[in-house]
């Protein structure tokens, strides 16, 4: 249970999209219709056994299909989908499911925190990433031609349905690239996760054929971001901590073109921050020697390549356009030992020295 403002349930485990109904009519009892929201990739495999099992549940269904990719994480995809509410005549009562990866539950999120000045939804998320982080924290939002994520809100969603039998049909790419997540969370929160992930990687096989496994490590991730997020639902303090590699793993990202996966991304970032953050002189009682040769090792053995494609002063152009930059200064979340990070305020001249310090020069 997670509990914010309106606490919400998090259901993990196979053959959830076949009982989905149940778990909205539970979530939104008064909602009469619902629209799926899913992308063309995801729509085709699972959206029949949503869609059957909401009508089901007495639901009248209504399915909305957009182009795969983050390059249609946008302004135009989610007028699209408010467009496609309005004209199923959704109502305040109703509800929205988004059906797919991070880029679907971030858009049908926001779509459904702005139609009508809010409605209710429930994630039902697919890929690895969108299980163990985006479909939980209520963050929504799409992309601007300037950035990532510039507009969205936070709102979060009735219920969250992770049927772990959907990480079957995502590629090994895919999959690894959900990884770099789940070492993020070991690093800020959790040692002994880290050891495990350490003894047993997670492959594609072990992920798709012990689903007991991976729901398992799935709920473990929820339960650290949910303790994060019910101290700090709206980013001002503590929530910082899940931002570990995300300031030079959106630095990369926007290098790429939004071509790389973003764990493997947020991967290069936290080697890199932890590695450059010691160059850099940075200190603590509680500081291990090999805490950043630790990340990067378990980010290689979960198919992440850590070394960086770019060179460390481009970079550093890109690390000085984050959103998340506070005029002169930028928070970053800084690994003491496995399982312990703190945020630390720096002024962007000590980011510049952690990305030059901390990234080594492509080949
Ligand atoms: P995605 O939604 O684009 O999914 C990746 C690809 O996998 C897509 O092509 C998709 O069609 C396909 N796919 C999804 N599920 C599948 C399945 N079961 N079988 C086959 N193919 C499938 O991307 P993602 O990696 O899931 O998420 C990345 C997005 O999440 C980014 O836009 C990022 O900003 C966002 N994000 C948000 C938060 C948050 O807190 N809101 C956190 C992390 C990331
Ligand atoms: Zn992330």
């Amino acid at each position: 249970d997670i509990t914010v403002q309106n606490p919400y349930r998090v259901h993990i485990g196979t053959r959830l999209l076949e009982g989905a109904g149940a778990v909205v009519r539970d979530a939104v009892p008064r909602a009469r219709k619902a629209v799926i929201v899913t992308d063309s990739n995801v729509g085709p495999l699972y959206a029949h056994i949503v869609r059957d099992s909401l009508a089901e549940a007495g639901l009248e269904v209504a399915v909305h299909t957009f182009p795969a990719g983050e390059e249609h994480k946008t302004l135009a995809t989610y007028g699209a989908i408010l467009e496609f509410l309005a004209a199923e005549e959704l109502d305040r009562s109703d509800v929205v499911i988004a059906l797919g990866g991070g880029v679907t539950g971030d858009m049908a999120g926001f779509a459904a925190a702005t139609y009508m000045r809010g409605i209710a939804y429930v994630q039902m998320p697919t890929t690895l990433l969108a299980m163990v982080d985006s479909s939980v924290g209520g963050k929504c939002a799409v992309d601007l031609s300037c950035g990532k994520n510039l507009a969205g809100a936070f709102w979060q969603p009735g219920a969250v349905v992770a049927d772990v039998g959907c990480l079957g049909t995502l590629t090994p790419e895919q999959l690894a690239d959900g990884c770099g997540e789940v070492v993020k969370h070991a690093v800020i929160a959790d040692a002994s996760l880290f050891e495990l992930l350490e003894k047993t990687p997670l492959t594609f096989d072990l992920l798709t054929r012990d689903l007991s496994l991976a729901a398992a490590i799935i709920a473990r991730n929820v339960e650290i971001k949910r303790d994060v997020v019910v101290i700090d639902e709206r980013e001002n303090g503590a929530r910082k901590l899940l931002n570990f590699g995300h300031s030079i793993g959106h630095a990369i990202e926007a290098c790429s073109g939004y071509t790389l996966g973003h764990g493997t991304c947020v991967a290069v970032g936290m080697v890199a921050m932890a590695r450059g953050a010691r160059a850099a002189g940075w200190d603590a009682p509680d500081f291990e020697e090999d805490t950043a040769e630790r990340i990067d090792a378990l980010c290689r053995a979960h198919g992440l390549s850590t070394a960086c494609p770019y060179p460390a002063d481009e970079l550093v152009e890109a690390a000085m356009h984050d959103k998340k930059r506070r005029g002169t200064t930028i928070d970053l979340v800084i690994p003491h030992r496995i399982g312990a990070a703190s945020i630390e305020r720096c002024d962007l001249e000590q980011l510049r020295a952690i990305i030059e310090l901390g990234v080594e020069a492509p080949a």
